[in-house]
């Protein structure tokens, strides 16, 4: 269904139109019309509540990643609360690995955010419409039939997550527990057909019908039914009439994205009295806590609401309606359609920005044309996270033999000089190096091995305190399942890219508290990388290690690519005229952005073979 409608869309959509998704049936469609219509703005909003992780963790494996990365096509994926927003971001979290900052998650191709707006009504048409003459014709009829007797009203459409049985219920003990009200108060149950073709909807019916007739045996007599039930579609004026004049609404659906039948209640009191009784498992409850709130599971408590609101005296019922009308009046459907779109297109300018670095054929072609002219060029490349993806294990993370060759064939080239600027340690780097005529740059600029020769240490640095600093490390490593610990000659490095990404961020916090203490009167840095964290000397860094290379010579060529902030170091130590390109789109230093270490290998191919 999400293909057809991806087919349908790309066909009819003109290159200025933005693109808004509505609800849960169409998650997979944001990121199959970004494939069929890249840089195109597409907005998605759900309308019902997004789980917390612990339930939608039960998916299969291939289902969530699939919905989840469905809805990451999107520029915006807005909620109904920042209940939802923040369940929806921590999915992402744990189950793509996709962390956010304020909401926002920068993937490789492109910027999503997400954000919560609350669906609003068209106020006034509510309002309004319950001072009109129809309202008031409509109203009339009802209260003839009804006589004085105190209203509570119920409208759903027929669903299972409306609690409709247990409302019913719970009218039945309110009956039971106050026989004063027989004789005195109706429950008008609306119910509206919905998904009538689906069995279980019908058994749901059956259910509901067999349960307002025992009522009704039960506690009716001659000139009073208490529970008027309907099931049928009601016209504007109808419902508006209702809501007009119900004394208590009672609105307590199980579960419920927003439910605007609450909203509407509210709005169509224009007189500023009647109750509105909220479950708490609507979204609505956010914007609305002058209801009286209730757990729609408990069906005393929800009796003894309806007892509370049939009671509540006129000034208190007026006092509550007043707030929340002043809110609703605010927050209306336009303002909310609005709040998206101009945050749709405020994603646009954001994404625009960064992509306009990002380095397609036409820069890629650019590069390539100066470099074919030039006679002494420098490469200072990044390994982990740019020449390669990530492991879970750093051990895993081996240069392919792909990559092996562009860099045999960049360094064939006697016009190149090509330097591995790495946070390795020296054996790492030279068991996958060894013999290609590299220049290897390890442990985040300490150690230095020219072509021929053997390894030096680009300034004298102690590693004395090591023996010091492990035992907290491994403390520490203990705590977080998955973590480990890099031994490398001048520096320890704390991995955790395979424990729980929420655990680690509480410890990472902890273990940064108490290392810098225990480092406060020493030359030692801490540094944060990519799920990585690295205490060693201070001093040298990757740019102290390339300020050293460039010296060496006058490069017409230089060309620096990194991921991580570390190599923000070298891209800052850069002549002007230098090319950097930063691995992921996001904000740095660097000239040019690449995708991912795919795109980093082809601009090297392209380079190392240019058609000179
Ligand atoms: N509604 C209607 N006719 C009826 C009953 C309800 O048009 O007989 C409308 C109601 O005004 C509201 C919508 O249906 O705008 C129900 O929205 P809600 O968010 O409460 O529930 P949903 O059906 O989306 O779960």
């Amino acid at each position: 269904v999400n293909e057809h409608f991806a087919d349908i869309i790309a066909a009819e959509a003109g290159p200025a139109d933005r693109i808004w998704i509505h609800d849960y049936q169409l998650m997979l469609l944001p990121a199959m019309l970004r494939t069929r219509l890249p840089g195109r703005s597409i907005g998605f909003f759900l309308h019902i509540p997004f789980p917390s992780f612990e339930l939608f963790r039960l998916l299969p494996g291939k289902w969530r990643r699939e919905i989840l990365s469905g809805l990451l096509g999107a520029d915006l994926v807005g909620f109904h609360t920042y209940e939802y927003t923040q369940h929806f971001l921590q999915c992402a979290l744990r189950i793509l690995d996709h962390s956010h900052h304020l909401g926002t998650i920068t993937l490789p191709s492109h910027i999503v955010k997400a954000q919560t707006f609350p669906l609003g009504i068209d106020f006034a048409k509510y309002h309004d419409g319950a001072s009109s003459e129809e309202t008031a014709g409509e109203a009339a009829k009802i209260r003839q039939s009804l006589g004085q007797r105190k209203i509570i009203l119920s409208v759903d459409r027929l669903d299972y997550t409306k609690g409709i049985l247990n409302r019913l219920e719970a009218f039945e003990l309110l009956l039971d527990k106050h026989p004063a009200y027989a004789g005195n108060v109706v429950l008008v149950l609306t119910v509206v057909p919905s998904r009538v073709a689906v069995e279980q909807y019908g058994m749901m019916k059956r259910h509901i019908e067999e349960t307002v007739g025992k009522i009704n045996g039960r506690f009716g007599e001659i000139g009073w039914t208490p529970v008027v039930y309907r099931y049928r579609n009601l016209p504007f004026g109808k419902l508006t009439a209702l809501y007009s004049i119900s004394d208590v609404a009672l609105v307590t659906p199980l579960r419920d994205g927003m439910n605007l039948v609450a909203k509407e209640y509210v709005a169509a009191r224009a007189d500023g009295e009647g109750v509105l009784v909220l479950s708490e498992m609507a979204g609505a409850v956010k914007e609305l806590g002058e209801a009286i709130v209730v757990n729609p599971n408990d069906r005393r408590a929800l009796a003894e609401a309806m007892h509370e609101a049939l009671s509540m005296p006129p000034l208190e019922q007026r006092r509550r309606i007043a707030v929340m009308q002043g809110r609703l009046k605010r927050y209306t459907v336009d303002r909310w359609a609005n709040d998206f779109l101009t945050q749709l297109d405020e994603m646009s300018i954001t994404q625009a920005r960064y992509l306009a670095k990002v380095l397609g054929p036409n820069l890629s072609e650019l590069l390539v044309q100066e470099y074919r002219g030039t006679k002494k060029r420098l490469f200072l490349l990044d390994y982990d996270g740019t020449l390669v993806g990530f492991h879970e294990r750093p051990r895993m993370a081996v240069p392919t033999p792909e990559v092996l060759l562009v860099l045999k064939s960049l360094c064939d080239d006697p016009r190149n000089v090509v330097a591995i600027v790495s946070g390795r340690d020296r054996d790492t780097l030279w068991d996958f190096f060894e013999g290609l005529g590299l220049t290897l740059v390890a442990e985040h600029g300490v150690w230095l091995r020219d072509p021929g020769k053997e390894w030096r240490m680009t300034k004298k640095i102690s590693s004395a305190w090591k023996p010091d600093l492990l035992p907290i490390l491994q403390l520490y490593t203990d705590r977080l399942p998955g973590a480990l610990i890099e031994e490398k000659g001048a520096a320890l490095a704390w991995h955790y890219r395979k424990a729980d990404p929420e655990q680690a961020q509480v410890l990472v916090g902890e273990l940064m508290d108490h290392l810098t203490s225990f480092t406060a009167n020493t030359d030692l840095q801490i540094m944060q990388g990519n799920k990585v964290m690295e205490i060693r000397s201070a001093g040298v860094n990757k740019g102290t290690a390339v300020a050293g290379l460039l010296q060496r010579g006058t490069y017409d060529f230089i060309l620096s690519i990194g991921d991580d902030w570390t190599d923000e170091d070298v891209f800052r130590m850069l002549p002007p005229g230098a090319h950097s390109v930063k691995v992921g789109v996001m904000s740095t230093h660097a000239r040019y952005n690449v995708r991912d270490p795919e795109g980093v290998l082809d601009l090297l191919r392209t380079l190392a073979n240019p058609g000179d």
